[in-house]
This record gives structure tokens, sequence and C-alpha cells, in this order.
């Protein structure tokens, strides 16, 4: 069994804080990707954070969110019994909308962590929420993760900077009313497509936050949102600071893209009728001789294109993480 709780994902965290690395937390939406995740984190002997937005389980269900965390989940943890590392899966920005959800989530141990996002709220509120959470977990082996700050998102207008920062001082009192087992900190990533270049990484604001919790007893694990644009020299730098998940979506998303682009602009030919060949699918193309090449248009072919980049990319970024050969189901 790879699937692990909330246990062992505490754990995990534990000892990427203590050893300085830090796991990427990988959204999914469908298998290809999910697949070549669990290849790319076997082969680097990573254990592998997964996690499914509202989004994805909608998408996932066909339009119902509960189904699609369902399917995602039982197929999370039937694939992941035949990997060799420890593999989790998280709720990712589940809001107050999705507390029925949130609740059999817990009840049919569908994760092993949930990410509560009540930072849309106002301080108070987003405490009152979080612990709400926090209290329906309680026993059931699920660690909660709460964000304090607002990370911009690509459509936002930029009013002042610093409002989206947290504060550390507020921090330590947040993680302490609200039991959050993780925070999401603002320190100047956006969701999206953003520039590495152009993001400003306040590691000053990490670096406070981390000592404060520190100081305070409340050495929870720091995640860090909307990190797809970074460079590999600020992931190194920002893992310093007590971050030990990143989320990872809108990379993958674009490397997927890239991998159905290109294997579909390559195959046109067999897969396209020439000019001047009716376009009948109906028949295969009964009225020519023009006939389309299954072994270039069955769609087992381009989604192992897509699963060996998204391997690839896997590996690359599992290496700048530093999360390779630390799995507590592998070994060295
Ligand atoms: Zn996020």
């Amino acid at each position: 069994m790879a699937f692990y709780g909330g246990k062992e994902l505490r754990e995990a965290y534990r000892s990427a804080q203590a050893g300085s690395y830090a796991f990427m937390a990988n959204n999914i939406a469908e298998q290809n990707i999910l697949i070549g995740l669990l290849q790319g984190y076997s082969e680097r002997k990573s254990d592998l954070v997964l996690q499914v937005s509202p989004g994805a389980a909608k998408f996932a269900g066909a339009g119902d969110k509960l189904a699609g965390l369902r399917s995602l989940s039982h197929q999370v943890q039937i694939l992941g019994d035949r990997f060799p590392v420890g593999i989790f899966l998280n709720l990712d920005h589940f809001t107050t909308k999705e507390m029925d959800i949130i609740e059999i989530a817990i009840s049919e141990r569908l994760v092993s962590s949930i990410m509560i996002d009540a930072s849309k709220e106002d301080y108070d509120k987003n405490i009152e929420i979080t612990n709400k959470v926090v209290d329906m977990a309680a026993g059931s082996d699920i660690l909660i993760e709460a964000e304090l700050g607002k990370i911009k998102g690509v459509e936002d207008e930029v009013v002042s900077l610093d409002a989206f920062y947290t504060d550390p001082d507020e921090a330590v009192e947040f993680v302490k009313k609200s039991g959050a087992d993780l925070l999401a900190i603002s320190v100047g990533t956006q969701h999206g497509v953003s520039k590495g270049k152009d993001v400003v990484l306040r590691t000053d604001i990490a670096d406070k936050v981390h000592k404060r919790l520190v100081e305070n007893g409340l050495d929870v694990p720091l995640v860090l949102h909307g990190t797809s644009g970074l460079l590999a020299s600020q992931i190194r730098e920002i893992i310093r600071y007590g971050i030990c998940k990143l989320n990872k979506d809108t990379r993958y998303q674009y490397e997927y893209a890239r991998a159905a682009h290109d294997y579909y602009v390559s195959h046109t030919s067999s897969i396209v009728p020439p000019a001047g060949v009716p376009d009948d699918a109906n028949g295969l193309f009964s009225k020519s001789d023009w006939t389309p090449v299954k072994k270039d248009f069955d769609p087992r072919v381009v989604g192992r294109a897509i699963q060996e980049r998204i391997k690839r990319v896997a590996m690359e970024l599992i290496d700048q993480a530093g999360s390779a050969n630390h799995s507590i189901v592998g070994g060295k």
C-alpha cells in the first residue's frame, strides 16, 4: 500500500524541513499527468504529493465534484500501489462552498490532507472557518492546510503589493487559534502564468514567518502557491526559509499541451485527410483511397508522449526541490 495519510505526510514534511528540501505538490485532473508523475517520482525515489482542486474534481466527475474526487482518489490509490514510493493526496483550494465534500473526503479517507482556503475572508473569519475544518478532521489522520495573506491571480489588478503579503505576527496567532497543520503564506508568487524573472520573492517575509513560528513552538510546514514560473535558483532559495510544499499546476498544464501539440503537428498527414480528400470519418473515409493511420491516432500513443514528457519534467522539478532518495517507502 503506497497511499498514506496525515501521520506519514507530517513526517515527510518534517524530514524535508530538517533536511532543507521540499516537495512539489502536483495538481492532477486526469490520468496522463498522474501516470507521468508516478513514473518520474518512482525513478527518483521521491515521495509524491498530489492534489486535486475543486475544478479538477468537477472535470474528472463530468460535472460532479464528489464523483470526480472519489474517482481520482481511487485511481491514485489503486495505481499508487504499483509504485515503490509514498503517495499523498491533498485537496487544493477547497472553500466553504465545498464543506459537504470535505466532510465526505474525511469520512471516506479519500485524502491525506485538505487545504481549506478562507483567505478571501477577513482574518477572524479565516481562523473560524479553518478551525471548523480542523475540528471536522480531528482524529481522522488528515492534515489541514490554511492560507494567510492573498496570492494574486493573473487577472487581478495590483493596488498595493504589500496588502497581499503574510504578516509574520498574524501568522503565529493564526496557527495557534486555527490549529492548522500547514500554513500557506504569500511572499510574492502568483497563481497562473507568471515569469520567475518578474517575481520579487520576499524571502525576508518567509524567513520572519518561519522564525516567529519556531520561536513560539509552532513549527508548521510552510506552503508556497503559484510556483510554476519560479526559477530553480528561486526554489532553492525559498526552501531555506521553512517552505516545504511548493504547488505546481500551471507548469504541467503547459507541458501537457506542448506534448500533445508537438505530437499532433508531427503526425498531421496520418490523421488529417489531405486537400481534396472528402472529410468523411463516417465509414472511415470510404469515399477515397486515403486511410488514416491507426497506430498514430490511437489516443494511447499521444497519451504516452504526454506521460513521458510529464515524467521528465517531474524529475527536473524533484531535482530542484531536492526530494529524491528520501522516500519513506523506497529508502535510499
Ligand atoms: Zn494555490
